[in-house]
C-alpha cells in the first residue's frame, strides 16, 4: 500500500459516526465484488441479483425491489455485518481515481455532521489498504485516460492548469453566494472565449425567470423518475427516508418505510419554488461547501466530462466555472424546495439540510475517471 499516494485533504479534521437510527446508505444496492460473492452464494443465494448497468455486476437485493437492502433489519442494523460488501464498508468515503487518487467524503451521510466518532483520515486509510489492488488497477487505467484527455485539450487550445482554476475560485469564493455574480459567470462562460473570475462584476439586474429556470432544470434532473430506486434520498433529522419524484403533476414527496412501502406526504408545483435570498449563516455554510467542491477531483472530472461531450469546443475555465455555478444554483433551489415542504425556517439549517440532500447527486455526476 505504501506505493499508493492518496490525497486525504478533504477529510482533514473530520470525524465520522454512524447513528443507529439512520440506515440511509443501505437504500442503494451495494455491488458484491467477485471475492465476496461466495459468502452470499453459499448462504443467501436468493439475495444476490445480477445487474447489467452501469456494468455487468452482482449486487444485493432490495426489499420489494425498491426499499432498503434485504439484510437491513427493522432496527436498521445489518444482519450480515461481518460479511457486508466492501462498498458498504466504504460509505461515506469515496476514492476518486484520475491521474491520482483523492479521498472524498459523502456529505449526504448525517454521520459526518456531528463532529464526533472515528477520525476520518485513519478510517479512510484503513479502507484504502483493503482496496489497494483495485485502486492500483483503476489508477493505471484512469492515468491513461487523463493523459489522452489533456492532450486533446491542448490540441484544441482549451486547456488550463487545474491549480490555476482552483485558486481563481478560492480567491473569489465569497462572491459565489451572490446570485448576481453567479448569473454573470454563467452568462459570460457561454458568451466569452475565456472568463477571468477576477474581472467578473455581478449583474446589476438579474433575469430571475431565466436563473430560476436553469436552477429548476438542474435540480429536477435526478428527481425525474417514477422509480424510487432512481431518485436521491434525503434522510432528515428524524431519520425518515424522504424521496422526491418530479413528474407531470409536479414534485411528489414520499417517505419510504423500513418494509419498502411509500407513504405520500405532499406535492408542490416546481414553478412556485424560487431561488432564496441567503442570510449570513446560510452564506457561510454555502461558502464552506463550495470550497469543498472546488477541492474535489470529481468536480473537476465532471467538468472534464462535459468538455468531452462538447467536443473540446469550450475553454476549460468556462466549463469549470459554469459547472460550479450550476451546482450552486441547483443546491440553492433544492434548499428552497426542502423549506417549502418542511419549513426549516432558519437559513443556516436549511442550507445544511440541502447539502445533505444534494451531495449524493453531486458525487454521482458523470466524471472522467472512476470512483473505486
Ligand atoms: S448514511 Fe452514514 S450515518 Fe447513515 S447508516 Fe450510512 S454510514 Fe451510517
Ligand atoms: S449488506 Fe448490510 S451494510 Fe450493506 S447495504 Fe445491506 S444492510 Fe446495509
Amino acid at each position: 500500500m505504501n506505493d499508493l499516494i492518496i490525497d486525504f485533504s478533504e477529510l482533514m479534521g473530520k470525524k465520522v459516526t454512524c447513528p443507529k437510527e439512520c440506515g440511509m446508505c443501505c437504500l442503494c444496492q451495494p455491488e458484491v465484488l467477485p471475492e465476496e460473492r461466495n459468502f452470499f452464494r453459499m448462504n443467501h443465494s436468493s439475495s444476490l441479483v445480477r445487474n447489467r448497468q452501469p456494468h455487468d455486476h452482482f449486487a444485493l437485493a432490495l426489499k420489494k425491489g425498491r426499499g432498503s437492502c434485504v439484510f437491513l433489519n427493522n432496527e436498521r442494523r445489518c444482519t450480515v455485518y461481518q460479511n457486508r460488501p466492501t462498498y458498504c464498508r466504504q460509505f461515506p468515503f469515496h476514492f476518486h481515481v484520475s491521474d491520482r487518487i483523492k479521498a472524498e467524503l459523502d456529505l449526504s451521510c448525517r454521520g459526518v455532521w456531528y463532529n464526533k466518532g472515528n477520525d476520518a483520515i485513519l478510517e479512510a486509510k484503513e479502507l484504502a489498504d483493503r482496496s489497494g489492488s483495485r485502486l492500483r488497477a483503476a489508477l493505471r487505467e484512469a492515468t491513461a485516460v487523463y493523459k489522452e484527455f489533456f492532450s486533446l485539450c491542448k490540441e484544441a487550445g482549451v486547456h488550463e492548469d487545474q491549480n490555476v482554476l482552483r485558486s481563481s475560485v478560492s480567491k473569489n469564493i465569497d462572491k459565489f453566494s451572490d446570485l448576481g455574480y453567479i448569473a454573470k459567470v454563467m452568462n459570460m462562460s457561454l458568451e466569452e472565449a475565456s472568463v477571468s473570475l477576477d474581472d467578473v462584476a455581478a449583474e446589476a439586474t438579474i433575469d430571475m425567470d431565466e436563473l430560476n429556470e436553469a436552477a429548476r432544470e438542474a435540480a429536477l434532473g435526478s428527481m425525474q423518475s417514477s422509480d424510487p430506486l432512481n431518485v436521491p434520498v434525503y434522510c432528515d433529522g428524524k431519520w425518515n427516508w424522504n424521496l422526491f419524484m418530479a413528474g407531470k403533476n409536479g414534485i411528489e414527496w414520499n417517505v419510504l418505510d423500513d418494509n419498502g412501502d411509500l407513504h405520500f406526504k405532499g406535492s408542490a408545483d416546481p414553478n412556485e419554488i424560487s431561488l432564496p435570498v441567503l442570510d449570513t449563516g446560510a452564506k457561510e455554510i454555502l461558502k464552506n461547501y463550495v470550497s469543498i467542491l472546488n477541492g474535489r477531483d470529481s468536480m473537476l472530472g465532471s467538468a472534464y466530462h462535459t468538455m468531452d461531450s462538447l467536443d473540446y469546443e469550450d475553454d476549460m475555465t468556462n466549463v469549470y466555472y459554469g459547472s460550479l455555478s450550476v451546482a450552486i444554483i441547483d443546491l440553492m433551489w433544492r434548499s428552497a424546495m426542502l423549506d417549502k415542504f418542511m419549513q426549516f425556517g432558519d437559513g443556516e439549517n436549511t442550507m445544511r439540510e440541502a447539502i445533505i440532500f444534494y451531495d449524493m447527486d453531486r458525487l454521482d455526476a458523470p466524471t472522467i475517471g472512476a470512483f473505486v
